[in-house]
């Protein structure tokens, strides 16, 4: 009642007002000239976002689908993929990869970690024929981002396609689709765009549309070969997620008029911040090296239990986190700074987490991570993006 309640999770995430507002009016329908301009002036955003020349396609599904779409398109029942296995998302590639028929090898690396070049040219050694490298630009589950323009090289130089899931990074760090050479980027609506979720976002490179041509989906509504043929048209093959499509008009012209260095630069900074204050707190952050943008995961010590830590937050804060996966749950939280934050939700959650800590038991020292927290952010702002 007295607390507004803020979603710190990754996917959904809060809104802005002008984009919930967008979304509020009735439908249009998808074959008229007005859907068409909305659709044609997202089209020319979405290049600008992804960072390239090639149509993004909107599926009406979640960013799963969009996975799957992907692997559909990209490869037929008996290739072989290599898998960057690095927490629960990499791990949904090799269910998808599986299903689809293919072999896939995964890399598995302990979470936490990302993967390296050298992985990925030794993962190569074992199965030198693999047609795929399958990833994730930050792997939701433990906060890590992965060095994906190094892997890029190493796919390069042995004829692979690089498929990103950039679920929890486009619109969040910068990830420029033709500038990297990726093959295939997407996202989702409810992380990173300011959406609700619903929306998935797609596009391939030249290399992967012509990989694509010889491929038969064995799935009528991904057909993305069909999905591009309309989207060059203006249109898309079934109804679109009208609402939502009308919504990312809205927010790709808040991104833009912001401009995307803008918008990099404050995830940088959230990032910074949210990381500062959690150590100050004396709690272990879970990726230490390569850190994704839009969330931060830390390890509470042993004793206390993390679900009864976010119920804690929920309930006196209306603050709510995400907790950690499998092995993880009962010790991981995950406060995402992605949506519609700013600095002082963020330290809003960073007292929620220090209050929830405390009363369940735990120990979290005096006020100064506030005002640390609040100077790492100011310094971020001013120093080279990318730099600590
Ligand atoms: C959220 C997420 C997904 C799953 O997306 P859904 O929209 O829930 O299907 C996949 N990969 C990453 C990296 C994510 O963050």
């Amino acid at each position: 009642m007295l607390n507004k309640a803020r979603l710190f999770t990754p996917g959904p995430a809060p809104l802005p007002e002008r984009v919930r507002l967008a979304m509020a009016a009735d439908s249009i329908h998808h074959r008229t000239p007005e859907f068409k301009a909305i659709l044609g002036a997202t089209q020319e955003r979405l290049k600008a976002l992804f960072g390239t020349g090639e149509p993004v396609l909107p599926l009406a599904c979640s960013g799963s689908g969009a996975m799957t779409a992907a692997v559909h398109n990209l490869f037929s029942p008996g290739e072989e993929v290599i898998v960057v296995d690095a927490g629960k998302f990499g791990e949904r590639w090799s269910r998808i990869a599986g299903e689809r028929g293919l072999v896939a090898h995964s890399i598995k690396i302990e979470w936490g970690r990302a993967v390296r070049a050298a992985d990925l040219e030794a993962a190569f050694e074992q199965c030198p024929q693999a047609k795929g490298v399958l990833v994730q630009i930050s792997e939701t589950s433990t906060g890590v981002l992965h060095p994906v323009r190094e892997l890029v090289q190493v796919a390069r130089r042995k004829n692979a396609l690089l498929v990103a899931d950039g679920i929890s990074a486009v619109g969040l760090s910068p990830c420029s689709m033709d500038e990297w050479e990726l093959d295939c980027l997407l996202t989702g609506s409810q992380k990173g765009l300011l959406l609700p979720p619903g929306l998935s976002l797609l596009a391939f490179s030249g290399r992967a549309w012509e990989k694509a041509a010889h491929v038969r989906p064995a799935c009528h509504y991904f057909d993305l070969t069909g999905e591009r043929a309309a989207i060059l048209k203006g249109e898309t093959r079934f109804t679109p997620a009208i609402s939502l499509i009308v919504g990312l008009h809205e927010s790709l012209t808040l991104f833009f008029e912001a401009g995307l260095d803008a918008v990099f630069r404050k995830q940088w900074a959230l990032t910074r911040m949210t990381r500062r204050g959690v150590s100050c707190m004396g709690l272990d952050l879970f990726a230490k090296e390569h850190y994704a943008w839009g969330l931060t995961c830390l390890v509470l010590p042993a004793g206390l239990f993390a679900p009864r830590v976010i119920r804690a937050a929920a309930e006196r804060h209306g603050a709510v986190f995400a907790g950690g996966q499998d092995h993880m749950s009962g010790s991981m939280v995950r406060i995402a700074h992605m949506g519609w934050v700013d600095w002082a939700d963020m330290l809003g959650a960073l007292h929620a987490l220090a209050d929830a800590i405390r009363f369940c038991g735990g120990y979290v020292p005096g006020n100064p991570y506030l005002e640390e927290a609040l100077a790492a952010y100011h310094a971020a702002l001013e120093a080279p993006l990318g730099t600590e």
